[in-house]
């Protein structure tokens, strides 16, 4: 589906129309493709006095090959920067926030289009006094604006990340900066991110974060699956892309493309958990990252909804997700290191009309991380899962064009994602090096209005 508004707001006449008229100017994005540079510019590393991290992240953004210059040698007040990052974790009280002001206001204009804002802080909940935590706490309120004020497709993120000593937190730390600094976090913004402690490999070469893991993908015929197996493939992991035997084609087909195999398997079958898990026995004696992917509507009003709109969607969507667990753990087919990734929806955060069946069962994917996450933290297994907002998909094209435009342009990018923004951020999650990244639930929703 193609967005019309978006192609003509980009060419020049449109560009200038559109400034005339204050319409919703939506940017192009940068999106990641196989080695670009992690950022189109340098990036400007600052820290609030006493701040744990400025070293080690300087560390990491030099390795990753990105050139970083310190605010006390940044005289030239027309300097452009790929991203402004901000260690905050030396912030202790509420007056300290005053730092937060001293170093953005002044480059309030010299992120360039598409670059990156991204804070560092201390979880709340780990802080040594209530100021403390309620200073940190602070820190969400200020990315979530500068997502919102500075436009051009530039992002802003908060990164918690957790003062322990555990070697994972550093690793898990590097995979996701490296993820929101690149342009595989083009349609994410706004987001809290929290890097805790946790098993955390890294991989030999950044640009295949997935080599030799076997990865599973459900509902992987179409839309945002298709696209997950081929991103997934495209990092190094070798793929079981499954769907429906209806859709047998076209998921053939897309296994075809990336060199994975195809299982044909209605998650709803009573004995589905079993089969897939005899397949993976068989086949690759584990699966090391499991995407629940597949997913469904059936959207009517509560009053006018029977029965079986409601059953469906939850089964498809929460229940199966259960079940396959339940099976894969018992069977211990998921190896220390596993990943598991639901997907969820800003529909689970927000609600929506018209959608009491959907929302439910995506607000129970969010419980099912909240809760397995803890549970499954002794078995070094991460748990995450991602919210799309609106992505340009046949779900989405099936809806009427008011609500579509709506959906598309009420959000800080002015546009609707793409398959492979999602896949992008599932393919982050799914990395051996975010480990010590579980328990979050990231929305890729280009920083929608709808449940902000
Ligand atoms: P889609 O309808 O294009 O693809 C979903 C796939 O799941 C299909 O290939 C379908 O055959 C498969 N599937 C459905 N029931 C299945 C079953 N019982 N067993 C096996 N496979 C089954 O949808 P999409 O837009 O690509 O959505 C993918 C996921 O993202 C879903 O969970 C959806 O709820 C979620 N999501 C999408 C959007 C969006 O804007 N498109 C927004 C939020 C969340």
């Amino acid at each position: 589906m193609t967005d019309r508004y978006a192609s003509f707001v980009q060419s020049g006449a449109g560009r200038a129309l559109v400034k005339r008229l204050g319409l919703p100017d939506p940017p192009r994005l940068r999106r990641h493709t196989p080695g670009d540079p992690l950022l189109p510019g340098p990036a400007l590393l600052g820290a609030a006095t006493d701040g744990r991290l400025a070293e080690p992240v300087g560390k990491i953004l030099t390795a990753a090959g990105v050139e970083v210059r310190d605010p006390a040698a940044d005289t030239d007040a027309a300097a452009r920067f790929g991203a402004l990052v901000y260690d905050a974790t030396g912030i202790t009280d509420s007056t300290g926030l005053r730092q937060l002001y001293d170093f953005f206001h002044p480059r309030a204009r010299s992120v360039l289009p598409s670059g990156r804002v991204i804070v560092l802080g201390t979880p709340p909940a780990e802080c040594g006094t209530p100021r403390e935590a309620t200073a940190q706490r602070a820190l969400e309120g200020l990315t979530r604006s500068i997502g919102k004020e500075f436009g051009r497709g530039v992002t802003a993120q908060l990164v918690y990340v957790t003062a322990g000593t555990d070697p994972g937190t550093l690793t898990s730390l590097e995979a996701t900066l490296r993820f929101l600094l690149s342009g595989r976090s083009a349609y994410v913004s706004g987001q809290v991110v929290r890097v805790g402690a946790g098993r955390a490999a890294p991989p030999a070469d950044w640009d295949h974060p997935l080599d030799g893991q076997v990865v599973l993908v459900t509902g992987a015929a179409r839309g945002i699956g298709a696209a997950l197996a081929r991103v997934l493939a495209r990092d190094g992991a070798q793929v079981v892309a499954l769907d429906i035997p209806a859709a047998g084609d076209e998921l053939a087909a897309v296994a075809n493309e990336i060199g994975g195999s195809a299982v044909q398997l209605d998650l709803t079958a009573p004995d589905a958990p079993t089969r897939l898990a005899d397949h993976l026995a068989a086949r690759h004696g584990r699966v090391d990252v499991v995407v629940h992917n597949a997913g469904i509507t059936r959207d009517k009003t509560l009053g006018r909804m029977d029965a079986d709109r409601w059953d469906s969607v939850i089964d498809v969507n929460l229940s199966s997700q259960e079940r396959i667990n339940d099976v894969l753990l018992e069977r211990e087919l998921i190896p220390a290191g596993g990943r598991l990734v639901s997907v969820s929806s800003i529909a689970g955060i927000a609600g929506n009309r018209g959608q009491t069946n959907y929302a439910t069962s995506k607000a129970g994917v969010i419980g099912l991380v909240d809760s397995l996450a803890p549970a499954l933290r002794d078995r070094q297994i991460s748990v995450n899962a991602v919210a799309p907002g609106f992505i340009e998909t046949r779900l989405t094209a099936r809806i009427p064009l008011m609500l579509r435009e709506a959906g598309r342009r009420m959000n800080s990018m002015s546009q609707g994602g793409l398959p492979v923004d999602v896949a992008e951020t599932i393919g982050w999650l799914s990395w051996p090096a975010s480990g010590a990244v579980s328990g979050n639930v990231v929305r890729v929703c280009g920083q929608s209005l709808l449940g902000a």
